[in-house]
């Protein structure tokens, strides 16, 4: 299909693909690059097939191996922007494991990612921009695994006892009673609040990675904004969301736990490109309902909101099966 070949006006939906750099480990084991980026058009990208053939795909923005957190973010930003504007925004990393999502969102302390570089976006936005308004910053980190919501800033012992639902609040908004919201006055009080979320997000695993790859992370910031001149009061949401690897697994490799676990997962983000791509196509029915992390989202998806999406992807010639997957499921979102 040529969905690719339609370039469409999607209105608030943007779609950016980033390919890692081939890793050391990679290169050893002597697997190649099977990317193709013409320098001269950075929305396109080619993908060489084992046949040789070569397959073409299209996205607002493509960034390869060269292209740092710097570059990525120079994008991004107007976007992030918006928030200020009073725009709910939703950025997804999606892709399969090791491929960067969390390079992407978190990043390390030496490259850091979108969640940092827009979080300090607001707060410098928030004081620069005159006096005749005031901000109030908010943050929220939560893991959803196995169709289930943990709030990863709550005190571990109250985990156990805390069971967090999806409740719809009066304006018709999706809210999430009991959740944690951090008031962050600083860009420092916000790193470390990252940084305790993302320590929450491995207690009980025996292996951190692999369950960090099989759960979603979202970070929702909140800026309440009042108009120093008329009083009055809205408030915007920014969602930043680190999904759970892509990756098929073989049937007949896992059972029990694991393979509930890829069940919920496919099940979740089959439900995302369902309701990125009806409100691309601007389908009178979004199936919000059909997942938790979608339904959380309901809110920040659709309407006035706006979305960017990284299908992050994997250079390597071993990944090629994978590598296809995250491009058609991000070229049917777009
Ligand atoms: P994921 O979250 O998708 O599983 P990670 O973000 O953990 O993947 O990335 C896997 C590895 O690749 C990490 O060691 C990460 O630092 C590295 N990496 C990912 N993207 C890049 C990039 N654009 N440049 C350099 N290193 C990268
Ligand atoms: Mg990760």
């Amino acid at each position: 299909r040529l969905y690719n070949e339609l370039i469409e006006l999607k209105g608030n939906i943007r779609v950016f693909c980033r390919c890692r750099p081939l890793s050391s480990e990679e290169i050893s084991k002597g697997h190649s690059s099977v990317i193709d980026l013409d320098p001269s058009h950075d929305t396109e990208l080619q993908i060489i097939c084992s046949d040789s053939s070569k397959k073409q795909f299209k996205f607002d923005h493509v960034f390869g191996p060269r292209d740092g957190q710097e570059a990525v973010f120079a994008e991004t930003l107007p976007i992030v922007r918006s928030v200020m504007d009073g725009f709910n925004v939703c950025i997804f990393a999606y892709g399969q494991t090791g491929t960067g999502k969390t390079f992407t969102m978190e990043g390390t302390p030496e490259n850091r990612g979108v969640n940092y570089r827009a979080l300090e976006e607001l707060f410098r936005s928030s004081k620069g921009g005159g006096s005749s308004e005031k901000h109030e910053f908010s943050v929220s980190m939560l893991e959803v695994y196995n169709e289930k919501i943990r709030d990863l800033l709550a005190d571990n012992s109250d985990q156990q006892a805390k069971k967090l639902e999806i409740k719809q609040a009066a304006d018709g908004t999706q809210e999430v009673p009991g959740l944690v919201e951090a008031q962050v006055h600083s860009i420092d009080e916000v790193w470390e609040m990252l940084k305790i979320g993302a320590r929450n997000r491995s207690v009980g695993s025996t292996n951190a990675n692999e369950l960090s790859s099989r759960s979603h992370c979202l970070v929702r910031v909140m800026v309440k904004r009042e108009n120093l001149v008329n009083g009055q009061r809205s408030k915007s949401h920014l969602w930043l969301v680190d999904l759970a690897g892509s990756e098929r697994v073989a049937k007949i490799e896992v059972e029990g736990e694991r393979l509930k676990e890829s069940q919920f997962i496919n099940k979740s983000l089959s439900a995302l490109g369902d309701v990125i791509s009806a409100l691309a196509s601007k389908n009178p029915h979004i199936p919000y309902r059909n997942s938790k992390l979608t339904h959380l989202l309901q809110s920040s998806l659709g309407g006035d909101c706006k979305t960017l999406m990284f299908a992050q992807i994997s250079p390597s010639s071993a990944d090629l099966g994978e590598t296809l997957c995250s491009l058609n499921f991000a070229s049917r979102v777009r």
